[in-house]
């Protein structure tokens, strides 16, 4: 049989970065490397490999179960928390290769930015976060990070994903944002990229679930430009929805990047540390930050608050909290893996992290078996 032969497919991804990516890009070279030092891989970068390490991780084909802001039981138009990754990811990818910012990088952090929501969105965890408050607290962002770092298992070497520290910087940053430092141009360019998708994708779905009527959009100013540029009156309505939505994205990531891409111009040669290190703080014009917080904040009032949304989310934190407080009481009850990481966590943090890594569906079910059917032993969810 023929031996595979790569060649020179290691210097090639190295030459393509140098050709594509401007100084101020995370360029693989630069990086720093990993907790358990690798190899280079013959024919990817670094970061071509997390992205696929995170790709293929139980924790993230999890998403697929795990609520955005609407349930299951609403309907299926509706986001779920892994398209919502997969529509921040080529958002994302958009801006980095306009800006000739290091894709790569770029899509792996996107791909694990929410992988470490619980089950029922923010109101899961919020839920964790009032049971877990002597213990530390609970966040999504510290929760990613013990996902790739401890909880997945795939090497027979280490626990973890063993993921570059580029990678992981970004969700320590949003751990930790009272840091002082600043932040890489990727990870901007991802909470940006997270942002414009949030804001536009959940009023098209409030608006395809009934809960928001046209009328009442009105008063928004993002909205009267998004009319303005399209002719929104003029479209037959069953295409209205899908016209303003890509409108408003067409906005707002047009925008970011006219100003981003001034921003960048002026930076010369410098490298990507050295821009950490300017405090480069990309962004849109402010003109189009204030319309897009005055959507933010109607999004808030009128969808995030509806009392549709209010009952279901009411009955989720009653179900998660009742399941918290019987596994915390009983955890011989507990499944085995978790039972082996309250040594190291104690009894109240690998309880949480057990419900926070089922989807909406399984904590659903354990919650029937555990607490209303007396079954004797929770099932692992990986
Ligand atoms: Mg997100």
């Amino acid at each position: 049989m023929q031996q595979a032969d790569f060649g020179d497919s290691r210097s090639n991804w190295k030459q393509r970065e140098e050709a594509l990516l401007a100084s101020y890009a995370m360029h693989s070279c630069d990086a720093q490397g990993r907790e358990h030092p690798e190899p280079e891989h013959p024919y990817r970068g670094p970061f071509q490999r997390d992205r696929d390490r995170i790709l293929h991780a139980s924790a993230f084909r999890r998403l697929s179960g795990k609520m955005q802001v609407f349930t299951g039981d609403m309907g299926d138009y509706h986001r779920t928390r892994l398209t919502h990754t997969h529509e921040v990811a080529s958002l994302a990818r958009t801006i980095g290769r306009s800006l000739r910012l290091n894709e790569d990088l770029i899509e792996a952090m996107a791909l694990l930015h929410d992988i470490g929501h619980p089950p029922f969105g923010h109101c899961g965890e919020d839920v964790l976060k009032e049971c877990l408050r002597d213990s530390g607290g609970f966040s999504h962002n510290r929760f990613a990070l013990d996902l790739v770092t401890r909880i997945e298992q795939r090497y027979t070497d280490y626990p973890g994903l063993n993921l570059t520290f580029e990678v992981l910087s970004g969700q320590r940053f949003r751990s930790h944002k009272q840091d002082s430092e600043s932040q890489m141009l990727e990870i901007q360019v991802v909470d940006a990229a997270d942002s414009i998708a949030y804001d536009s994708h959940d009023l098209d779905d409030a608006l395809k679930l009934g809960l928001l009527e046209w009328g009442q959009l009105d008063g928004l100013d993002l909205v009267q430009r998004a009319k303005r540029t399209v002719r929104l009156g003029d479209v037959q309505p069953s295409l209205r929805r899908a016209l303003l939505v890509h409108t408003l994205l067409d906005l707002q990531m047009g925008d970011f990047l006219q100003h981003s891409s001034r921003l960048l111009g002026g930076l010369g040669q410098l490298r990507s540390q050295e821009v950490c290190k300017a405090g480069v703080s990309l962004g849109m014009s402010s003109r189009i930050e204030q319309e897009k917080r005055q959507l933010e904040g109607f999004l808030f009032e009128h969808v995030y608050r509806h009392p549709r949304l209010v009952e279901v989310r009411q009955g989720a934190a009653m179900r998660l909290r009742q399941l918290y407080r019987l596994l915390v009481g009983h955890p011989e009850r507990l499944p085995t893996r978790v039972r082996g990481w309250v040594l190291d966590w104690g009894i109240e943090r690998a309880t949480g992290a057990y419900l926070a890594g089922m989807t909406d569906r399984f904590c659903d079910e354990q919650y029937l078996l555990l607490v209303e059917m007396g079954r004797p032993c929770g099932v692992d969810w990986s």
